[in-house]
């Protein structure tokens, strides 16, 4: 590396300090945009994460890279995540095609992995008890930007962290791991003990997930969020069948989910799904850990599609994108004008109106 590249490297990170540190003003895109007041021209956004999902297991099957986790498992482990979603939008991150996608910060943890997403920026945070990140965050910027209703923004996640990290002045619809599980309980009693209705959710996860699809059915909010840690949780405690299988519901769950949302843009309302995770983990015997030292954590993937009759284009980058993408991307599906400028990742894809109504979203 010659002198030259060394210095612009000491800058750079020095800046990345100032931005992190200080939070540096970014510069507002001049999108020329206001808000209309419409919601029904905006589109209905999902966007699930799930904790510490690596590549591998995602797009497997697994037995093609015998392993001493061979489990026997010749078929997709998801195959609606990465085989029949890829053909409606684009994905980030699949091993072997297409563009890579990374960590943004790179602590290779949770919580700098969601403040990553939903800051669109790396933050000043190195552990999974960090303050919230100063400025706006997604949520808090979309509300602000369509004047929307508190209830308007849903989260709902198993990690119960997530709630005070997103959602730090407790405006929006949160519920976040054992409370998630107590509004599940309260709707149950709201709705006169009907036992028909509800069955005893086992763990966070499944109570959130019932949820969402109580709320997809007929949808107030305009942003809903769903984490589920449970295959971090398998993951760590090395249980790789269990880690499987949890990946083989998950699957279920977000083909639920965007049926759903087919229904719902049938009936003319426009949606947006993305999915993603955190981090990677460990490659090989590792696969169990995930941190910035551990080789394998900062491979990452991501789905996003867009409404239909909207025509969306992959941005053509030379870098690998990082996780932080997920603000940007999900503003220009929002319409909302989206922090430009260095530290701030740039959008994912771009939209257009799709004059001739031709083939919906999509590669
Ligand atoms: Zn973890």
């Amino acid at each position: 590396m010659c002198a030259l590249q060394a210095e612009k490297k000491i800058v750079a990170r020095i800046l990345i300090l100032c931005a992190m540190v200080l939070g540096c003003q970014p510069s507002q895109e001049a999108g020329g945009q206001t808000p209309d007041g419409d919601r029904a021209r905006l589109p209905l956004v999902v966007v699930i994460a799930l904790d510490g999902v690596r590549p591998e297991e995602a797009f497997g099957p697994i037995a093609s890279n015998p392993s001493p986790f061979d489990v026997g498992q010749n078929a997709p482990v998801m195959p609606y995540l990465t085989r029949q979603l890829p053909q409606t939008g684009f994905m980030f991150g699949a091993p072997e095609d297409g563009p890579a996608l990374t960590l943004a910060n790179p602590m290779g943890i949770s919580m700098p992995g969601y403040h990553s997403m939903f800051m669109g920026r790396a933050t000043f945070c190195v552990s999974n008890e960090c303050s919230p990140p100063y400025g706006q965050n997604f949520f808090e910027r979309v509300q602000e930007y369509h004047s929307l209703p508190d209830e308007a923004v849903a989260i709902y996640t198993s990690w119960k962290a997530l709630c005070p990290a997103l959602n730090p002045s407790e405006a929006f619809d949160g519920h976040c791991g054992q409370d998630a599980v107590d509004q599940q309980w309260r709707a149950f009693f709201e709705s006169g003990l009907d036992g028909a209705k509800w069955s005893p959710p086992k763990e966070p996860d499944d109570a959130i997930f019932e949820i969402a699809m109580e709320r997809l059915q007929a949808p107030t909010f305009q942003v809903l969020f769903l984490a589920f840690d449970g295959s971090d949780a398998t993951g760590h405690a090395n249980d790789y069948p269990g880690h499987i299988e949890t990946l083989k519901k998950f699957d279920r769950w977000i083909q639920a989910i965007d049926e759903q949302l087919r229904k719902l843009e049938q009936g003319g309302q426009p949606t947006v799904l993305l999915v993603t995770t955190d981090h990677g983990r460990g490659e090989g015997e590792l696969w169990s850990e995930h941190r910035w030292n551990v080789p394998g954590t900062g491979k990452l993937w991501l789905f996003v599609r867009g409404p239909e009759g909207l025509e969306a284009k992959r941005q053509p980058f030379g870098d690998p994108l990082t996780v932080a993408t997920v603000r940007p991307t999900l503003e220009v599906l929002m319409q909302v004008p989206h922090v430009s400028g260095w530290p701030y990742e740039r959008p994912a894809i771009t939209i257009q109106e799709n004059q001739t109504q031709s083939p919906p979203l999509g590669k």
